[in-house]
């Protein structure tokens, strides 16, 4: 190591504040961009899809989260951030280097595919051309950090000192935004003191604020985001067994949510009964840990989250039988889907529950007809046999069966008297426990929701 490498900081070639590159312009990335230019840094994205490149630079937003367009078109609009496909220009560009790209889980495994993080790891440390700091966001198997600055140290050139850190990120999309600009917490692991002043630096309008900001070293880092979407998916999963259970014997499962959340060790959010959680993360971020747990020879330590998964996945099986049972024959019946995001405010459909069901239902026979207010054309792309329409009103007309499987807020405030007319049948089932049962009912509608005894149809208990 020469003397310059080993001695000298990461300092940003111009004065100021360092430049920032952000590898991966998904959901995570384009997101970060965009905030990070909105607190004032000059910023470069960069993807390997061109197309992707191609819009952001224009300043439209290949995907629906809200605030970001607005975010993406300003800051575009004044030069402050930009985008590419080349490495060797953010090599150039940047003092510190974000990793955004996809961890998703490999076909035909639960692991993580991290070929991706890999891929661009390498590519930028050796294209940095001079002292820079590497920065993971994305979500890895504990572990991978430490092996990644290894590789980042092989890759690099000579005379250039990469510092490294992993800085997992907590953004909810639908809040995306929201929670870039003003987290809940920032964790950093890192061996690196240099690392940790950039950080400091980059973040400093959160640090304003006394967000926590939680410095650690690369596993713990690496757990701490694992673990975190592990209890949320288990929190929910937790519900929805109770709602197997209430399903038989009756009760109500909203009160008992709210009776047991009052508690304060336990908590109200994210239990809420309905078709299970779904999206980019939380899925694969519990397979891709006990597969990990696993390789490092503690299978049992996480087998409960196999049971978590399941009974995630078992809530959709449910929902197909609650048609099953009201429409018997499937076959050139016409079923009214509301919502294919995994949640509102996105239109996501990775995983997503919602759509699932609805091809489900198609394979079954029925004819679906699907609405979401920002999914249709994500969902048309991985079910394009559905049929999509641009209304509540279009995809219930005439239906045998309303699902409302997806919360957005136009279909939470729905009313029987919006859509009594246009259907065939007054039958609804909400997936998601956002309705009012009795209002429905006493306009004669045939009403199931997820954690609902069904009347008359299973056995009491005596
Ligand atoms: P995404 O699929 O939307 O985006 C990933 C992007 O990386 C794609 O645009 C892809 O083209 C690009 N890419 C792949 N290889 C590349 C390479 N070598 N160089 C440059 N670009 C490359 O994924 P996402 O939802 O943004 O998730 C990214 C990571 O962030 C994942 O690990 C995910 O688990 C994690 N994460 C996501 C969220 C979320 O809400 N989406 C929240 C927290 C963490």
């Amino acid at each position: 190591m020469t003397a310059r490498e080993a001695g000298h900081p990461i300092r940003p070639l111009s004065s100021g504040r360092p430049k920032l590159t952000v590898i991966g312009t998904g959901y995570l990335g384009a997101t970060h961009a965009a905030s990070m230019a909105e607190l004032g840094f000059e910023v470069l994205g960069v993807d390997v899809d061109p197309v992707k490149i191609d819009a952001l630079s224009r300043g439209e937003l290949p995907f629906y989260e809200p605030g970001l367009s607005e975010l993406l078109r300003k800051h575009t609009g004044a030069g402050r951030l930009r985008f590419t496909t080349s490495m060797e220009e953010a090599g150039v560009f940047g003092d510190v280097h974000f990793i955004a790209v996809g961890t998703p889980q490999k076909a035909g495994e639960t692991s993580a595919d991290m070929s991706y993080v890999t891929a661009a790891v390498s590519a930028i440390a050796a294209a940095a051309t001079r002292n820079s700091l590497i920065v993971g966001k994305s979500t890895v198997p504990v572990g991978s950090a430490r092996a990644l600055n290894a590789l980042a140290q092989q890759h690099k050139r000579q005379g250039v000192r990469i510092e490294f850190a992993w800085n997992p990120e907590f953004l909810r999309e639908g809040f995306a935004v929201e929670d870039t600009l003003r987290p809940d917490r920032l964790v950093v692991g890192t061996d690196s003191p240099e690392a940790d002043r950039l950080l400091r630096e980059v973040y400093a309008d959160a640090l304003s604020r006394d967000t926590p900001f939680i410095l650690t070293d690369f596993e713990t880092a690496e757990l701490v985001k694992v673990a975190a979407n592990a209890f949320l998916a288990t929190k929910i999963s937790f519900i929805n067994a109770f709602s197997e259970v209430t399903e038989t014997v009756g009760g109500d499962i909203r009160t008992l949510a709210d009776a047991i959340g009052y508690d304060a060790r336990i908590g109200r959010r994210f239990l809420n009964a309905g078709v299970g959680f779904g999206g980019g993360c939380l899925p694969k971020d519990i397979r891709a840990l006990q597969a990990r747990i696993g390789e490092l020879g503690l299978e049992r330590t996480m087998s409960f989250l196999d049971e978590v998964d399941k009974i995630n996945l078992r809530r959709r099986d449910r929902v197909v039988h609650l048609v099953e049972e009201l429409l018997g024959d499937m076959n050139g019946k016409r079923i009214a889907v509301l919502g294919t995001s995994f949640k509102p405010d996105s239109d996501d459909v990775r995983d997503s529950p919602a759509l699932d069901i609805a091809g489900r239902l198609y394979t079954a026979g029925a004819e679906v007809c699907v609405f979401d207010p920002k999914a249709n054309e994500n969902s048309a792309k991985r079910f394009p046999r559905l049929d999509y329409v641009d209304s509540t009103e279009a995809a219930v007309s005439n239906a045998d069966v309303v699902l409302l499987l997806t919360e957005w807020r136009t279909f939470k405030d729905m009313k029987p008297g919006d859509i009594e007319d246009l259907v065939k049948h007054r039958r609804i089932i909400d997936g998601r426990n956002v309705l009012n049962r009795v209002d429905w009912e006493n306009a004669g509608w045939t009403f199931r929701a997820l954690g609902l005894k069904v009347p008359g149809r299973l056995a009491d208990v005596s």
